[in-house]
């Protein structure tokens, strides 16, 4: 989408990338709120004091991603998600990665759930850890990140560096580049006590028709905040129609 149109302070539709206009008199945006808002919308159409409201809400953290592919008796008697932490101290570990030094990550395993996902003598193994959008540079520093996660898998899991068939790593920015969320912020605004719940913004907004959901919004990120938000936006809806 290109933009959200509006005239005579209500919203009239949206205008898609290739020029075609598609009229409605509502339109929900789970896109990035501070897009929404300023490119989307444009500054505008909305009162100053919500822009600097958005303003002040600070992204939250991002994450590092290694998708790999293994050989598939490397990882049959592996569980589907398994947790592996450095330290139990969970303020240092979060504050560790913030400044770009991860102390724990998760090993997932898609393919115990759906083995169509790869051949039939492979497993798809994807690592994960929260990382600092400001970790960078990238891509500079993404095969020294994806390397260390190899590295603390291998030493879990044993034969997976010799059973590595496919291995491509995935910085904040990758996130960015496809969820098209600043800083590639993977839970919306940061996920602090002075953020969640009514600091969030609402569903509703100040320009007639436009309403807000997802994981930049109240009550919160991850995916059950943002379903809660969906249904938060549907009764804002209705009560107003
Ligand atoms: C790697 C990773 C792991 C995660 N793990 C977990 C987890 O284990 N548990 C959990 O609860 N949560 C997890 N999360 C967080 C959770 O996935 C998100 O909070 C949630 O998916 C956000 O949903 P959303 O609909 O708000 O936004 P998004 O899923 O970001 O959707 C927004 C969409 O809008 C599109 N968009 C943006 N701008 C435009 C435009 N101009 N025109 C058209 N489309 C546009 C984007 O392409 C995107 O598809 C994870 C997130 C990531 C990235």
């Amino acid at each position: 989408m290109r933009r959200i149109s509006v005239e005579d302070e209500r919203v009239r539709g949206i205008v898609l990338e290739n020029g075609q206009c598609i009229a409605a008199p509502v339109v929900i945006s789970n896109a990035d709120v501070r897009q929404t808002a300023l490119e989307l919308v444009g500054r505008d159409h909305l009162p100053a004091g919500y822009l600097r409201q958005l303003r002040r809400l600070q992204p939250s953290i991002s994450a590092f991603i290694a998708y790999l592919a293994v050989e598939r008796s490397t990882l049959s008697p592996a569980s589907h998600e398994t947790f592996f932490f450095e330290t139990t101290d969970h303020e240092a570990a979060y504050e560790s990665a913030l400044a770009g030094t991860p102390r724990w990550f998760t090993a997932t395993v898609p393919t115990h759930v759906d083995p169509s996902l790869a051949p039939e003598d492979e497993h798809l193994l994807v690592l994960t850890t929260l990382l600092g959008a400001d970790a960078g540079p990238w891509p500079e520093r993404k095969q020294e990140l994806t390397d260390a996660l190899v590295d603390a898998a291998a030493a879990r899991i044993p034969g997976l560096r010799d059973s590595l068939r496919f291995c491509e790593g995935a910085s904040p920015r990758t996130m960015e580049r496809y969820t098209r969320n600043e800083s590639g912020a993977i839970y919306g605004f940061a996920l602090t006590p002075a953020q969640v719940g009514p600091s969030r913004p609402a569903p509703t907004t100040p320009l007639r028709g436009l309403y807000l959901a997802g994981h930049w919004t109240q009550p919160g990120g991850g995916i059950t905040g943002v379903i809660t938000s969906g249904q938060h936006c549907a009764r804002a809806i209705l009560d107003a129609t």
